[in-house]
């Protein structure tokens, strides 16, 4: 008899099999890349080939440079901007008609769950709409009359060629976020994306093509950081990088644009605290404790990965937290089902793994859910949660990126306000309590770039996203992205005769 497993199971093989090798898509067409290297594309479900990716180098950087600068400086430079932002909905429509494919290649690629990541692909497609009405409402200059003399105004353009690097934890969205700004404020767009998770960004290109952009505007390499994403970085037509990736990845590509004096945005990691204190609805911070490090597989830059609970409630908060762990779904992405599935790699699963081995020998109980035994040739962690751990171990400093959350106690706000800041990142961090004026000093207490009270990680499209310390640089979202994506000229005009020295007269 064939289980519903087995089905899911055999998908991924039917899948693998079938699908077609990956180009880079450069000025419009899907292109070998110069040197024809390929790398292989492996599923983190079965471990085996899905199929062969082109390896971008810095030839075919350059190539890609060349046709966004030509766009640029050409049709969609001149562009009216109503024209261009029909583009940027017609590709949010495409996207929602391909939600489901679009998913199921997404988790087929990074082991996240289906039902996680159909989510997370109908936000993108709201993504590309909320900058097209964005652009429109919000992306104008200002007017300064000085006296009788001035009229000064400012404008703002489009900055010119604009290269994305991007993570394979939720890579769709997270592309998404950078190219629906880049390209709606009018600049021309060179993808790297990661090289663990080149499906969607592919898909992305073919949506775009689909979509009927000029070419040159939106173009994907496809490679390795070291090589594509290096060249990138450092080519000196490209006037901005926005990346997002790990904070050591951030610094080395700060350094190596330098030369060329880059624009930078850097989204980079983190080790979130979540503070539950004993007057808080504690079933619902239980809920959102759970969801917030075990959702998209633990491997989420807000993840809540540190668990500060109030010596009154630990106890019965903890045991219902290892309930939670021991019932948490571990299966195959496809399954609908599934709550978590497997790491996105063998290396990424090793330096998880080593955590935990690394969190035993610092002292700490190391409690772990379940992991059905037909799922042994995927990437799996089970859910785990670790007990006694302090503040100074590397498990709580050190961000783990995986389903691992580490459960520490506190007496009172002083202490745990102290606790939760002593790290080096700063992205987000929660607060649990039905004190409001606790809920607001505690949030605004620590250091971090986005703080939530009484709630789990829900944002509008509206507000600032990034991180403080070592978290970030600067800040997208909202029409704080215009700040990253356009330049402010200000143009200064006489309207009198005002004083001018007469040097040598
Ligand atoms: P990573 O830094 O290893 O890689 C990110 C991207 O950078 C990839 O495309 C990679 O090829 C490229 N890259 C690597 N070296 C490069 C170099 N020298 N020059 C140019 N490009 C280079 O990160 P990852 O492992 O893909 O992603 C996980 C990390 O991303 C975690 O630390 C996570 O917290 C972080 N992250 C942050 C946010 C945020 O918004 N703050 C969101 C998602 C993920």
């Amino acid at each position: 008899m064939v289980t519903n497993k087995q089905v899911v199971t055999d998908k991924h093989r039917d899948l693998a099999g079938k699908l077609n090798d990956i180009k880079l898509y450069i000025d419009g067409e899907f292109v070998n890349a110069e040197e024809n290297g390929t790398f292989e594309n492996i599923s983190p479900f079965t471990n085996e080939k899905i199929n062969n990716i082109a390896s971008g180098q810095s030839a075919d950087i350059d190539k890609a440079v060349k046709a966004a600068k030509k766009a640029f400086k050409g049709e969609w430079g001149q562009m009216k901007q109503a024209e261009r932002l029909n583009y940027i909905y017609k590709i949010g429509d495409l996207i929602e008609e391909h939600t489901d494919e679009i998913a199921f290649l997404e988790s087929l690629d990074t082991g996240l769950p289906i039902n996680q990541t159909k989510k997370q692909v109908s936000r993108s497609a709201s993504n590309f709409r909320y900058y097209a009405d964005t652009v429109k409402s919000q992306l104008y200059g200002e007017a300064y009359q000085v006296d009788d003399e001035f009229i000064n105004y400012s404008i703002r353009s489009a900055v010119g060629v604009a290269g994305l690097i991007t993570p394979w934890n939720a890579p769709f969205m997270l592309e998404t976020w950078k190219i629906a700004p880049a390209l709606a404020t009018g600049n021309t767009v060179i993808l790297k994306p990661a090289e663990w998770s080149p499906l969607t960004a592919n898909r992305m290109a073919e949506i775009i093509d689909q979509a009927g952009l000029p070419d040159g505007v939106f173009n994907i390499v496809h490679g390795f950081g070291e090589t594509a994403g290096d060249a990138l970085v450092k080519h000196p037509v490209v006037q901005l990088i926005s990346f997002t990736g790990e904070t050591t990845t951030g610094s080395t590509i700060m350094k190596n644009g330098a030369d060329t004096l880059k624009r930078f945005s850097m989204e980079l990691g983190g080790k979130s605290p979540i503070i539950v204190f004993e007057d808080a609805d504690l079933d619902r911070a239980l809920d959102a404790a759970t969801w917030g490090i075990f959702s998209f597989n633990g491997e989420r830059c807000t993840a809540n990965s540190r668990l500060y609970l109030h010596e009154d409630i630990a106890d019965q908060f903890i045991e219902k937290l290892k309930e939670r762990v021991a019932n948490i779904k571990v299966g195959d992405p496809l399954d609908e089902e599934t709550q978590v599935g497997p790491l996105i790699h063998t290396t990424h699963y090793n330096n998880v793994k080593n955590y935990l081995e690394i969190a035993a020998e610092e002292g700490c109980e190391v409690i772990s859910g379940y992991i059905p035994e037909d799922l042994n040739r995927g990437n799996y962690v089970a859910p785990t949660i670790l007990m006694n751990a302090t503040n100074e171990m590397r498990v709580v400093q050190e961000e783990i990126f995986g389903p691992v959350i580490a459960v520490m106690t506190f007496r009172d706000e002083e202490e745990v306000v102290e606790k939760a800041n002593d790290v080096r990142y700063g992205l987000a961090g929660y607060v649990w309590t039905n004190d409001i004026k606790r809920g607001h000093r505690v949030a605004q207490a620590i250091e971090s770039g986005m703080l939530w009270v009484n709630s789990q990680n829900v944002r509008d499209l509206r507000t600032p996203f990034g991180g403080s310390k070592h978290s970030g640089i600067g800040r997208e979202g909202g029409y704080y992205a215009f700040e990253f994506y356009t330049e402010t000229k200000i143009i200064h005009v006489s309207i009198n005769d005002h004083h001018i020295p007469q040097l040598g007269k």
